[in-house]
This record gives C-alpha cells, sequence and structure tokens, in this order.
C-alpha cells in the first residue's frame, strides 16, 4: 500500500532539527541533569483554579459533543478580549474555537489555500510551519530575515517573494527569536498584502508576552481586517498547553466556512476545556501577568549576563519566551554549539538552524526553567562560548 505523497513531504528530511532535543530526553530518563531550555512549555502547571473550574465543569456533565463552533459564552469572552486588547469590533460570529493554536493555523490555511497554492512564510520560523503549509498542499515559500536587521521582516524582500503567492504566514511575538515587529514592519507587511491581494494569517499565540514595545495585531490596519485570520492559543497565556483550546478570529465568511470544515475534522473541542478557558479569560489580565512574569525576570536576567561578556551576542529579545542567541563569534554552526553544550555541560538549547537558514549560527534559549537553574544555565553557556 502507498501512503500519500503529502505525508512525506511534512518534514524535509532524516534530521528535521529536532535531534539535540530528542537526545536531552534520553540523557535525562537515563538520569543525567540535563537543564532543558528547548521547547516553550512552562515550568509552571495550569493554575489550580482553572484546573478547579474545569473538573466542576466535567463533574456537571459537561462531557459530551459540545457546540462544533465553540461554547457561545466562549466565542464571546474570546471576541470581547480580542476588542478589548485591539480596538477591533470583534463579535462571537468572528470567532471559531478550535482544539489548540496549532490546529487553528491548519484549518486556516486549509480554507484559503488550493493545491499548489504558493503560501508565504519568514525565515527563521515557528518549526511547524513549512510542515502545515505542505500538509494543506500547498506550496511553501520562505522569506529570509536577518540577524543585522534583528529578524524584523523588510518590505522589499516580502515584494520580491510575494508575486503569484496567496498568502503570507506571520508571528510577532516571534518564536523562535523573541523578536516584536514595529510599526514600520507592519505598514510593509500591510501594503504588500493589499498590493497583491493576499491573506494574512496572524499567529499572535504570544500577544500577552511583550518584554519592550507593544503588540500590534495587523488585524487594526487600514483594509487588513477583512484580509486578517488571527491565531489565538491559551497554551502560552494561560499555561494550558496540554488543554489544547485556541481559537481562529477573522471575517465571518471565513468563520462561517471553518465551523463547516470543523464539523468534518475536530468537531469542536471538549465542553469542560471551554468553560475552564472561559473562567481563565474572566480572570482578567492579573492571572496572564503572574504567567507571563517568570520569562519577564529570566528575560531580564539573561540580558544582563549576555551584556557582561562578548562573545555571545543576543538579540534583542522584546517579547515570547525564547531569547535568540548570536554564538557566530565561537566559529560553530548553531547545531555543533549545542551538541557539545549538551555534551559538556548538559545545557540542552535549540540550534538555529531547526528554525531555518536565516538563524544559522544562532541558538535559542527557551527561558522555560526556575531562575536559579536558569541564572546558572546561561552562566555555563557563557563560559563554554568563551572557551570555543
Ligand atoms: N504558534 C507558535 C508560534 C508556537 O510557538 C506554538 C507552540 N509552541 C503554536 C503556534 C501552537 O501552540 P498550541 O497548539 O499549543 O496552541
Amino acid at each position: 500500500m502507498k501512503i500519500a505523497n503529502r505525508m512525506n513531504t511534512l518534514t524535509s528530511g532524516a534530521n528535521d532539527g529536532w535531534d539535540v532535543f530528542y537526545r536531552a530526553r534520553k540523557m535525562k530518563r537515563s538520569g543525567l541533569p540535563v537543564t532543558e531550555l528547548t521547547i516553550g512549555e512552562h515550568d509552571i502547571g495550569t493554575h489550580k483554579s482553572i484546573l478547579t473550574e474545569m473538573d466542576r465543569s466535567a463533574k456537571a456533565g459537561n462531557t459530551g459533543y459540545a457546540s462544533v463552533p465553540g461554547t457561545d459564552e466562549l466565542r464571546q469572552t474570546v471576541a470581547q478580549r480580542i476588542k478589548k486588547k485591539t480596538g477591533v469590533p470583534t463579535t462571537a460570529a468572528n470567532i471559531l474555537i478550535t482544539p489548540g493554536g496549532q490546529a487553528a493555523l491548519f484549518a486556516a490555511h486549509l480554507s484559503v489555500l488550493d493545491p499548489g497554492d504558493v503560501a508565504l512564510y519568514f525565515d527563521p520560523y515557528y518549526a511547524t510551519y513549512p510542515g502545515t503549509l505542505r500538509s494543506v498542499g500547498a506550496v511553501d515559500r520562505p522569506i529570509n530575515c536577518y540577524p543585522e536587521n534583528n529578524f524584523q521582516p523588510l518590505k522589499s524582500d516580502i515584494e520580491l517573494a510575494a508575486k503569484g503567492a496567496k498568502c503570507l504566514l506571520v508571528n510577532s511575538p516571534n518564536n523562535p527569536t523573541g523578536v516584536v515587529y514595529d510599526i514600520e514592519t507592519w505598514k510593509g507587511i500591510a501594503e504588500v498584502c493589499i498590493e497583491q491581494d493576499l491573506w494574512l494569517i496572524s499567529d499572535e499565540v504570544y500577544d500577552g508576552q511583550i518584554w519592550k514595545g507593544k503588540h500590534i495585531t495587523p488585524r487594526s490596519l487600514s483594509d487588513m481586517a477583512q484580509r486578517t485570520l488571527v491565531i489565538g492559543s491559551m497554551s502560552k497565556s494561560h499555561a494550558m498547553t496540554r488543554s489544547r483550546v485556541g481559537w481562529v478570529c477573522g471575517p465571518e465568511m471565513v468563520i462561517t466556512h471553518l465551523i463547516n470544515l470543523a464539523t468534518h475534522t475536530t468537531y469542536g473541542v471538549p465542553g469542560y476545556i471551554q468553560n475552564a478557558a472561559n473562567f481563565a479569560l474572566n480572570r482578567g489580565d492579573e492571572l496572564e501577568m503572574e504567567v507571563a512574569a517568570p520569562f519577564a525576570r529570566r528575560r531580564k536576567l539573561a540580558t544582563k549576563l549576555v551584556a557582561g561578556q562578548n562573545m555571545v551576542k543576543a538579540i534583542p529579545c522584546s517579547g515570547a519566551m525564547y531569547m535568540m542567541l548570536d554564538i557566530r563569534k565561537t566559529g560553530l554552526s548553531g547545531e555543533t554549539f549545542a551538541n557539545r553544550l549538551l555534551d559538556k555541560k548538559y545545557i540542552a538549547v535549540m540550534p538555529g538552524e531547526s528554525f531555518g537558514q536565516s538563524a544559522k549560527g544562532h541558538i535559542r534559549v527557551a527561558m522555560t526553567v526556575g531562575d536559579r537553574e536558569f541564572k546558572t544555565a546561561i552562566e555555563e553557556l557563557l563560559d563554554f562560548a568563551s572557551k570555543q
């Protein structure tokens, strides 16, 4: 029997860039004291009050099929959150609740791309992006961003790549770079989208984790709301990665089609998870800030330590839970650096190359272990770099 071609094109080959991560996990299982600064998973769990609500809701009987588009309450709460944060008029009709941001990314692309269409995205990219685009039959076309420009994309590069494309996928605050796009970047993106008639898919799962500057959603820019689909998630904002709950926010017409798609794919999100998400969002900014606070502290800590030496340079981290470090001065590739660091110091970081060609010679540090362990790991990492 032959498997569909698309299944073999999701990842590009034998090395999917996650070798260091898998090796670190194996070392840890064998009892070695590995510090994992790899994936974007909080070191705190979901807040107890959210779990209590989940438990209450499940025990109250919310365990049957839930409403496919999402419960009215949660759709309304998400719409209000978006309206409050961005000023863009938004109602429940603009929202589809999905099983996490990843499912939202897949659905959004499936709704605007036909097989063979060209889909644009920026390199460095979140690891699943190229596979998500290929999984819907699209041709993925990366646009390089450069460390010299702090990984902010340039309008001229987008223009060059946009001919014949159907959509552009963007992510700010950015994983893996920690960069938050400024208004000039957004204006350039919006202008090309309008000139070239592109759909814009804006992954905003880190919208509450801003350390410097402010979050701008492209949906708020002139003439952009009708061509923008925003991806949101409870995973990062509320440390609810395993609950699998997120959303797509977009024009009512697209959401109507996405509800139809959900009927034929996911069939919605469990009611007790949605009730817990609704409860969490209604607790307001205070809870979100509590979840984000450890990253703000560690970013400060790492920025200070990196500033105290000159072998490693930090890409200014303005948002999200990652820091991108330029290690080109060591003469090592990101991959070699990460592998040697793991073997010598038992510290696991992601090689920049895992996120595309533009981040080669860099490593991504996830700020996802306790402050003391994090500080020691950064000190050790810098010591290791100084000896290359
Ligand atoms: N987008 C980005 C940029 C991410 O970093 C992640 C998770 N690491 C996701 C989407 C997907 O998140 P989830 O499916 O857990 O909502």
